[in-house]
């Protein structure tokens, strides 16, 4: 069955070329202009993947990414949002309302179409439950009961704070984190302290994690990401 994508965006130009494309490649593809018809879309189609534009003409493409995000009908649907390359503020308020992904403006269409598929394969990852005991990603081996960490059955010594931070990431797999959404979330505390504490201990995480510290990806100017995959 194809998958359905919505694409809320007013330009007509890129709305078309995205459709154009997204068309050849099987996929089914719902139009938007605006807020309010985005909203009628998800409202009457079963909707796999939105593609959001943050100007619209009835208001800020962020309002819509966060009720999406906090509708218990739509939160599961991953948004990968439009942004405009200087507006890197924008791409973080994104993810904080939950945005699934981005691509900036301009883009190549080849490039926004392999970002759908890729999240179309992932999907949205869910939290993990509290009984989930051991998670395994190729070498990497967590066990949440023991509080360790294993590489190829080795155990590697990390920090309660270490552990802390990877099993956060874990839990948020393929979504990327922001630094103060770190902060606020592993360390408790927001704002005062500097993002720059986030930094040295991810570099710290990912020498101890060594052969697979390739896990926790860096997503510049934004934060960082846990991926399944090293690739
Ligand atoms: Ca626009």
């Amino acid at each position: 069955m194809a998958s359905r994508v919505l694409i809320i965006e007013d330009e007509p130009d890129i709305r078309k070329t995205i459709d154009y494309n997204l068309s050849k490649e099987s996929f089914e593809v719902v139009q938007a202009a605006s807020i309010q018809e985005g909203e009628k879309a998800l409202a009457s189609n079963k909707i796999d993947v939105v593609i959001l534009d943050l100007m619209l003409p009835d208001g800020s493409g962020l309002t819509l990414c966060r009720d999406i995000k906090s509708e218990p009908k739509t939160k599961d649907i991953p948004v990968i949002i439009l942004t405009a390359k200087t507006e890197e503020v924008d791409r973080v308020v994104g993810f904080e309302l939950g945005a699934d992904d981005y691509v900036t403006k301009p883009f190549s269409v080849r490039e926004l179409i392999l970002r759908v598929k890729a999240i179309l394969k992932r999907g949205v990852s869910k939290e993990i439950t509290t009984d989930n005991v051991q998670d395994s990603f190729g070498e990497l081996t967590i066990n949440y009961d023991e509080h360790q960490a294993y590489i190829n059955n080795q155990e590697i010594s990390l920090t309660a704070l270490e552990f802390k931070l990877l099993k956060h990431l874990i839990n948020r797999k393929g979504r990327v984190q922001t630094r103060d959404q770190l902060l606020e979330d592993v360390w408790g505390y927001s704002s005062n302290v500097t993002t720059r504490t986030v930094d040295t201990h991810i570099k710290r995480l990912r020498e101890k994690l060594g052969i697979v510290g390739d896990h926790i990806q860096t997503i510049r100017g934004v934060g960082y990401r846990f991926s399944r995959k090293t690739d």
